[in-house]
């Protein structure tokens, strides 16, 4: 588990809780979006590989949250996710 002043953690408790993921590759929640950011990581998320960005992960149902991978595994057990 990472530690508890993980750079990465920003008070993701409050809406990651409990949550049951998929794993899938990243479609836009908005249609005038382009790309998104990685809950916990911030690293750029998009349709296709630009930019190095990563374009396959974890994300809930309604395709609002996305984990990526590494931050995934790091962070389930604490979090208490469902995988589907
Ligand atoms: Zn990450």
């Amino acid at each position: 588990m990472p530690d508890k002043d993980d750079w990465r953690r920003q008070g993701q408790e409050a809406y990651l809780l409990g949550l049951t993921f998929q794993r899938k590759p990243y479609t836009k929640y908005r249609e005038s979006w382009d790309h998104d950011h990685w809950d916990f990581c911030g690293q750029k998320l998009a349709e296709f590989a630009v930019d190095g960005a990563l374009h396959e992960g974890y994300a809930t149902e309604d395709n609002d949250r996305w984990v990526c991978p590494e931050c995934f595994e790091d962070f389930r057990g604490e979090f208490k996710w469902q995988l589907q």
